[in-house]
C-alpha cells in the first residue's frame, strides 16, 4: 500500500506484467506524457503477474517516484486473465484501459478511446498495422476469423489489448482463464454495447512474447468452443407473470 490514502480517479490504466523489465520504465513514462492534462485523475495499476526478471523492483521504483503507480502482485504467475481481473477488481476509476505492458500499444491513442467510449460502453482497438512476424499475423487474421465464425461475432481484433471499458459494466463479468480474449462478446452477451476504433501498434521493444503457435492456437480454440457454448445456452426468458 502507498500512503494509504484511497484517492478518486475518473481513469484506470490496467496493465499486466509478466517479465517486462526493461518495457516499463519507457511505458510509464509514455503513458504520463499522454495524460499531462489529466493532472492526478487517473491511476496507473500494474498487475505483476509473477515476474522473475526484476519487473517487480522497476515496479517499485515507479510507484516510489509516482503516486498515480499502483502495483498488484501475484504470489506466482497466474495468466493474462487473471492478471486482468485482479486489475478490474482493484481499479477505482469509472474508466478502465487495458494495455499491455511490451510497448506494442502506442499510449497515445488513448484519448481517441475515451473520446469514442463517451458514446458506449466498450472500445475495442483494431491494430492497422501488425509490426509482428508473418506467422503471427497470419495466425491472428485466421483466430479472429474463425472465432467470429464460431461465435456469430463480428469483433476485427479481439487480440489487440488495447481496450477502453466501463467499470461498471466490466463488474458484470465472471472471467476464466483464457476469457481475456473474448472480452467484448462477454459484454455483448450482458447487453453492453462494444464500438471499434483503428489503433497502432509496434513491435516488441525488449523481452519476448509469452505466446506461441504452440501455447495459443489450441487453448484458445477450447476457449472459443466454451464461449460459443455459452453464448447459445444464454438463459433467455420473459416472464409474463410472477404473482
Ligand atoms: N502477460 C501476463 N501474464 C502471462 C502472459 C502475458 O501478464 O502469463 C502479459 C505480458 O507481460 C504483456 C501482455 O500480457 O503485457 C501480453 O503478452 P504478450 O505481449 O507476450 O502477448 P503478444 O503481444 O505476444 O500476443
Ligand atoms: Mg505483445
Amino acid at each position: 500500500m502507498s500512503g494509504g490514502t484511497t484517492r478518486s480517479v475518473g481513469l484506470s490504466l490496467v496493465i499486466p506484467v509478466y517479465n517486462e523489465r526493461d518495457n516499463l520504465p519507457v511505458l510509464h513514462r509514455e503513458i504520463t506524457d499522454v495524460l499531462k492534462s489529466f493532472g492526478n485523475g487517473y491511476e496507473i495499476l500494474f498487475v505483476d503477474d509473477g515476474s522473475t526478471d526484476g519487473s517487480d523492483t522497476v515496479l517499485r521504483g515507479l510507484r516510489d517516484a509516482d503516486p498515480r503507480v499502483r502495483v498488484v502482485t501475484f504470489a506466482r504467475n497466474a495468466g493474462q486473465s487473471a492478471a486482468m481481473d485482479a486489475g478490474f477488481r482493484s481499479a477505482r476509476g469509472d474508466v478502465v484501459v487495458t494495455l499491455d505492458a511490451d510497448l506494442q500499444n502506442d499510449p497515445t491513442d488513448i484519448p481517441r478511446l475515451l473520446e469514442a467510449l463517451k458514446g458506449t460502453d466498450a472500445v475495442v482497438g483494431v491494430r492497422r498495422t501488425r509490426e509482428d512476424n508473418l506467422v503471427r499475423r497470419v495466425s491472428s487474421r485466421v483466430a479472429n476469423y474463425v472465432r467470429n465464425r464460431l461465435s456469430d461475432e463480428r469483433i476485427t481484433d479481439t487480440g489487440c489489448s488495447l481496450k477502453a471499458f466501463r467499470r461498471a459494466a466490466l463488474q458484470r463479468l465472471v472471467l476464466y482463464d483464457g476469457l481475456h480474449r473474448f472480452l467484448p462478446t462477454l459484454l455483448k452477451m450482458e447487453g453492453f454495447r462494444v464500438m471499434e476504433v483503428p489503433v497502432g501498434h509496434r513491435p516488441r521493444r525488449h523481452g519476448e512474447s509469452k505466446y506461441g503457435i504452440g501455447n495459443r492456437l489450441l487453448p484458445s480454440f477450447m476457449d472459443l468452443l466454451a464461449v460459443r457454448w455459452m453464448k447459445r445456452r444464454k438463459l433467455r426468458y420473459e416472464v409474463k407473470d410472477d404473482v
